[in-house]
C-alpha cells in the first residue's frame, strides 16, 4: 500500500511516501514557510498541499496514493489510538485547537485540503498524545483546582508519543523482554525532547505536560521552571505574556544558555573551552538524570535506558555525560560501543551494568505509515 505521510507545522509541511508492503520510503520533501507569500511561499496550507500533489504527479510518475496518515500533535483525552478520519474526527481535531492552537488548525488544513483532492482517499490521525493515554490520573494531575481541570484542560497530556512507542517496542525486542513486561525508560532526545516512564509497555508518566514546554532542557525551551517567574515578570510589567512565551519556547534551551540549539555546536563549543556551551551542557544533563532517576522508581526499576532521535542517535558526547550522574543506579557504558555509529539499534553499556543502555533509532514516519496502513486496509475489507 503507497502512503502519503503528512506532518503540518504551524508554517511548513513534511511529507513521506511510504510502500508499506517492503517499508521503504519512495520520496519525501518538505514545504516551507507556509505564509510567506512575499518569498513566493505558498499562502497557507491549502496551497502546499497543490505543491505537494504537483511534486507527487512528478515523483511517483502516475502511481496513485491508497491512504493519507497525518501526524495530529493533540488527540486531547478522547483519543488513545490512531483513528479514521471523518467528519466528526476532523471536527474533532479542530475543537483540541486551543490546546494546539499551531499544530492543530494546520492539521486540519491538510486533512480538508486532502478531502477536497482526494475525497475517497482514506485518512488516518496519528496523535503525539495518544501513547500517553494509559499514564495514571496521579502523574498526570497538576495539584491546581479541579475548575483547572473540569473548565480549561489543565493536566499532564504527554507528546512524541509515536516515537516513544515505536522505541519501546524495538527495545523490549533488542532484549529478548516481552512488551507486556517491559520496564523502561525511554529519552527522545531531539530538537524537542522528553523522557517517558514505560511499565508493561505503556507510559506510564511523560515529562512533557499540558505543552510541550514542560521537562527537559530542550533545543530553544526551557523545561521544567518555577511559574511564578512568569506571573512575577507580568505582574511587575517587565514582560507581556507574549513576550516570555516566546522566550520560554524559542530563545530558551541550549539556545538561551549557550547561543545555539544545535546540539553539535554546543558540544564542539565547550570542548574548546566555552564555559556558556559547558553549562548548557551540564544543565541539560543534569535535568535528564534527575527524570531518569525518578523513573527508575516510577516503573518499579527500570531494565533498559533507552536514548532516540537527533542527540540521543547521534551525541555520544551527550550519553556519556548524562551516563556519568547515573553512578548510584549502577549504569556503566561501554566506552567503545557508545562511540559506535549505526542505524541499528544497540546496547551501548557495559557486560555488567546494572540496567541496560540502548540507542534504538526512532522512525515516527514509519509508524505512521504502518498505523495508516493497518487502518485503512481495515476500513476496505
Ligand atoms: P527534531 O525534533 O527537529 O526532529 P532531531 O531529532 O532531528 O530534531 O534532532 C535535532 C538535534 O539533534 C539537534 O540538536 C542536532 O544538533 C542534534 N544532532 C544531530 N546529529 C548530531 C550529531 N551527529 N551529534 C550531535 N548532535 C546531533
Amino acid at each position: 500500500m503507497l502512503v502519503l505521510v503528512i506532518n503540518s507545522g504551524s508554517s511548513s509541511l513534511k511529507y513521506q511516501v511510504r510502500d508499506t508492503a517492503g517499508g521503504e520510503e519512495l520520496t519525501s520533501g518538505l514545504v516551507e514557510r507556509i505564509g510567506d507569500t512575499a518569498g513566493g511561499h505558498p499562502a497557507d496550507h491549502q496551497e502546499a498541499i497543490d505543491r505537494v500533489f504537483a511534486d507527487l504527479e512528478e515523483e511517483l510518475g502516475g502511481r496513485g496514493i491508497d491512504a493519507v496518515g497525518h501526524r495530529v500533535v493533540h488527540g486531547g483525552e478522547r483519543f488513545a489510538e490512531p483513528v479514521l478520519i471523518d467528519f466528526e474526527i476532523t471536527r474533532a481535531i479542530e475543537r483540541l485547537s486551543p490546546l494546539a492552537p499551531l499544530h492543530n488548525p494546520a492539521a486540519v488544513a491538510g486533512i480538508r485540503a486532502i478531502q477536497g483532492r482526494w475525497p475517497k482517499t482514506p485518512q488516518v490521525a496519528v496523535f503525539d498524545t495518544a501513547f500517553h493515554r494509559t499514564i495514571p490520573e496521579h502523574a498526570w494531575r497538576y495539584a491546581v483546582p479541579d475548575a483547572l481541570y473540569k473548565e480549561q484542560g489543565v493536566r499532564r497530556y504527554g507528546f512524541h508519543g509515536t516515537s516513544h512507542d515505536f522505541v519501546t517496542g524495538r527495545a523490549a525486542g533488542l532484549l529478548g523482554i516481552e512488551r507486556e513486561r517491559f520496564r523502561a525508560v525511554v529519552a527522545h532526545l531531539g530538537n524537542g525532547a522528553s523522557v517517558t516512564a514505560v511499565r508493561g509497555g505503556r507510559s506510564v508518566d511523560t515529562s512533557m505536560g499540558y505543552t510541550p514546554l514542560e521537562g527537559l532542557v530542550m533545543g530553544t525551551r526551557s523545561g521544567d521552571l518555577d511559574p511564578s517567574i512568569i506571573t512575577q515578570l507580568i505582574m511587575r510589567g517587565e514582560y507581556t505574556a507574549e513576550d516570555l512565551d516566546r522566550i520560554l519556547n524559542q530563545d530558551s534551551g541550549l539556545k538561551g544558555l549557550a547561543g545555539t540549539n544545535d546540539m553539535r555546536a554546543v558540544v564542539e563549543a565547550a570542548a574548546a573551552g566555552d564555559d556558556a556551551a559547558e553549562l548548557a551542557l551540564a544543565v541539560a544533563a543534569y535535568r535528564l538524570q534527575k527524570y531518569i532517576g525518578g523513573y527508575h522508581v516510577a516503573v518499579g526499576g527500570a531494565q533498559a535506558i533507552v536514548f532516540t532521535a537527533g542527540i540521543g542517535e547521534n551525541s555520544w558526547q551527550f550519553r556519556l555525560r548524562v551516563a556519568e550522574g547515573l553512578g548510584a543506579l549502577g549504569v556503566a557504558l561501554d566506552p567503545m560501543a557508545n562511540l559506535a555509529r549505526s542505524r541499528e539499534p544497540r546496547i551501548i553499556s557495559a557486560p555488567d551494568s546494572a540496567i541496560p543502555v540502548l540507542v534504538v533509532p526512532t522512525d515516527e514516519e514509519a509508524e505512521i505509515a504502518r498505523a495508516t496502513a493497518e487502518l485503512a486496509g481495515r476500513a476496505d475489507g
